[in-house]
């Protein structure tokens, strides 16, 4: 696929034809064409600013389909570093877990200066996790909260088993009433990954609840509709990124 990028237009036309069909297009042979280079350097503020939540979202299920199918855009790093630097204006805030095979910003192909970025063991939502989200949104501008769960969540599994270690287990606790609320009639156990992805999942819905419910500031940018709350579940097995309602 890295002859079909030296076939690109360049970078730039790409970025303003991808924010403005933000969606795929289709040849007259039935051949579906994604655009294969993102953004040329990091988002300017009229960029952004022109995204709906709703745009911002199908552009990281685009990003996703590229990593999917490994065509990453070609980021020019060193650009989006120089861009960003006088200011950023990130489209997104994503909530996910410390997993090592769950990096955000490469599964959805983003580069420097297009997400904000919060980390923590079971992507749970504490005070200081909610600021940084109040931040990402409404100070920064950010269109988008994402919480990404993914399977075989580690830190669900140590919570299912009752794992107990130093400010882990308080950690943990927090993920537990997913376990509770998790709909599930087969074996509820941290060996069985069935179970331990159902309760991810819960967890997401959870966290995305906890959101609204600790944090006046977001919910109200989302009744404004200035901001959207979506979670996702990360697939380790075929990289997808699912979207729960968007
Ligand atoms: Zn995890």
């Amino acid at each position: 696929m890295k002859d079909n990028q030296l076939t690109q237009p360049s970078r730039r036309a790409i970025l303003k034809k991808t924010l403005a069909v933000s969606a795929l297009s289709v040849t007259g042979v039935g051949t579906l064409v994604v655009p294969t280079v993102s953004f040329a350097a990091s988002l300017s503020k009229e960029e952004r600013d022109a995204m709906t939540p709703e745009a911002v979202i199908n552009h990281f299920k685009q990003g996703n389909l590229r990593f999917r199918e490994n065509r990453p855009a070609k980021h020019d790093y060193l650009a989006q570093k120089r861009k960003s630097l006088a200011g950023q204006y990130p489209a997104a805030v994503i909530l996910s877990c410390i997993d090592s095979r769950a990096p955000a910003e490469i599964v959805l192909d983003a580069g420097i200066g297009e997400t904000f970025n919060a980390r923590v063991a079971g992507n749970i939502s504490n005070r200081d996790m909610l600021g940084s989200m109040e931040f990402a949104c409404a100070v920064a501008g950010a269109k988008v909260v994402l919480v990404m769960g993914h399977t075989r969540c580690g830190a669900v599994r140590g919570a299912i088993d009752n794992a107990e270690l130093g400010n882990l287990t308080g950690l943990l606790d927090e993920i537990k009433p997913a376990i509770e609320k998790t709909d599930y009639s087969g074996e509820r156990t941290g060996s069985n990954y069935d179970f331990v992805d159902a309760v991810a999942r819960k967890n997401v819905e959870l966290t995305i609840e906890n959101i609204r419910k600790n944090s006046p500031v977001l919910k109200q940018l989302e009744e404004q509709k200035k901001i959207k709350i979506v979670g996702s579940m990360y697939h380790l097995a075929g990289g997808k990124v699912e979207f729960f309602d968007a």
